[in-house]
């Protein structure tokens, strides 16, 4: 299968071995066999290592103590509480396009130029939904009008539009437990009647996920009632979808949701109404001064936040973590084999509008100089689940290389006596990148499921902020960002 091998078949796999023709030419016939030999072995091994999922090899370990001593959860805090002071002195939030998101961004490239990095700020803008009007009435068996933002309130990223339809329940659990799969399945929607406004409850998968199979079965709405299962996931609450959705999408309360269900030939109308407001915004960016650009590692954190509140935990955690894993970078003087990208992404809670950007303005060389892309997202939720990206299939279908970011982070946290579990959502900013076939990994404290009942929030404020978990995603993030700045290449 060696490249001559390539040849004769006229290309496929053996494409690159195309781009030098007749290196073989005036080599011994002896040493053409022990050559072709080789490979064959080398070829093997690699087909045995897919065909039994071999753990992916994970690059040399290196003593990132002295780096994980220097990033204190001390100083990762004082971020946060830099950046809960802006959303107090800028109408409680550092929502993208406001001036809470504008100091921070001051605030982060100012830290960042004091350690002596060059900045760069990439402006970009888009286009965001407001919604304006939400209006939702039930019409039979009686009729009600609702109170939007008490009784509902769409997701962002809903689509608009005004539908009216008979509402299908789908595989509740409103029982003592309300552990709820409700929409995880497409096999839930079987039978589904098409037109219907499908009553789906919050729990397990993402909000995007359950509004895709509704709107696959042909829902013309979709309600997502409140979980249930704990007093602080019963009342209205804010969710957002990873995209725009093609139908009105709205959340509810956990009982009136259950009311609904429980009245036969309950009928909604839903009207959503959005007007389109031009949000312009930038990421910030910093590289090391050296490593090699052809194998840069991209670390990165969104730095907006929601306009319900201060957005520590969602994402001044994640930013905090990789500030001041930059800061000590360079304070340590450390030499890395691979250039370092600190990235900062604004527009995320709106649709990972940021770093959809950055990607998007990468040339064939700026995608191939891209070895891996670290994210971080919620690293300190109050009640934490300790997770690390990957989709944990053996015959994965992220990029080659994802496995490795995976096992690093795994292998660290399990040293530190925490087995992380796995999580494969798109909803944050991996997901370009792993569009672009660009290895991906990422860092994650949980969310839902009780998590983080501040998720979204006003309340999602540095008081409920898990320190200890912090501390200990920052020194993950910082031995990764060493791991693979070193990794030979
Ligand atoms: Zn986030």
């Amino acid at each position: 299968m060696l490249r001559s091998a390539g040849r004769r078949s006229g290309g496929g796999a053996g494409g690159r071995n195309e781009r030098v023709p007749g290196s073989l030419d005036g080599v011994s016939p002896l040493l053409q066999k022990t050559l072709i030999a080789a490979a064959a072995v080398v070829a093997f091994a690699v087909v045995v290592g897919v065909v039994f999922g071999a753990r992916p090899t994970s690059p040399r370990v290196v003593d990132s103590d002295r780096l994980r001593a220097a990033v204190t959860t001390e100083a990762v805090t004082a971020h946060l509480q830099a950046l809960q002071a802006i959303a107090d002195a800028h109408n409680g939030n550092r929502a993208a396009g406001t001036t809470g998101y504008a100091a921070s961004m001051d605030y982060v490239q100012a830290q960042l130029e004091q350690a002596g990095y060059q900045t760069r700020r990439q402006q970009f803008s888009y286009d965001r939904p407001d919604f304006t009007r939400a209006t939702l009435q039930r019409t039979m068996p009686t009729r009600t009008d609702y109170v939007v933002m008490r009784d509902h309130r769409p997701l962002a990223q809903s689509g608009a539009g005004s539908v009216t339809a008979p509402v299908t329940a789908i595989d509740l659990n409103l029982g003592r437990d309300r552990s709820s799969t409700s929409g995880c399945e497409a096999s839930d929607f079987t039978g589904f009647p098409r037109g219907n406004i499908a009553l789906v409850q919050r729990g397990t998968c993402q909000f995007e996920a359950k509004v895709d199979h509704a709107v696959a079965a042909g829902a013309s709405g979709v309600v997502v009632l409140n979980q249930g299962d704990d007093p602080s996931r019963r009342g209205l609450f804010a969710g957002t979808l990873g995209s725009e959705a093609t139908v009105p999408v709205v959340a509810t309360t956990f009982d009136l949701g259950a009311e609904w269900a429980a009245a036969p030939g309950t009928t909604l109308t839903l009207a959503v109404e959005a007007t389109v407001t031009r949000v312009t915004t930038e990421n910030l960016l910093a590289d090391t001064p050296s490593g090699a650009d052809q194998r840069t590692v991209v670390v990165g954190a969104h730095l907006d936040g929601v306009v319900e509140g201060p957005g520590i935990n969602d994402n001044a955690s994640g930013v905090g973590a990789v500030l001041e894993t930059a800061v000590r970078f360079s304070e340590l003087g450390i030499q890395p084999h691979n250039r370092v990208r600190f990235a900062f992404w604004g527009g995320e809670e709106d649709g990972l509008h940021g770093s959809a950007h950055y990607v998007a303005q990468l040339d064939d060389a700026g995608r191939r100089g891209t070895a891996r892309y670290l994210n971080l997202d919620m690293v300190g939720s109050p009640n934490p689940v300790a997770s690390v990206y990957g989709d944990g299939e053996p015959d994965s279908e992220w990029p080659a290389g994802s496995g490795e970011i995976q096992t690093v982070l795994t292998d660290f946290l399990t040293s530190q006596g925490v087995t992380p579990q796995t999580v494969s959502f798109r909803a944050s900013d991996h997901a370009s990148f792993l569009a672009a076939e660009i290895p991906v990994g990422g860092l994650f404290t949980g969310a839902d499921d009780g998590a983080d009942p501040c998720y979204h929030q006003a309340c999602d404020r540095l008081e409920t902020i898990d320190r200890d978990m912090l501390g200990l995603m920052a020194d993950a993030a910082a031995h990764a960002t060493l791991t693979f700045a070193q990794a030979p290449g």
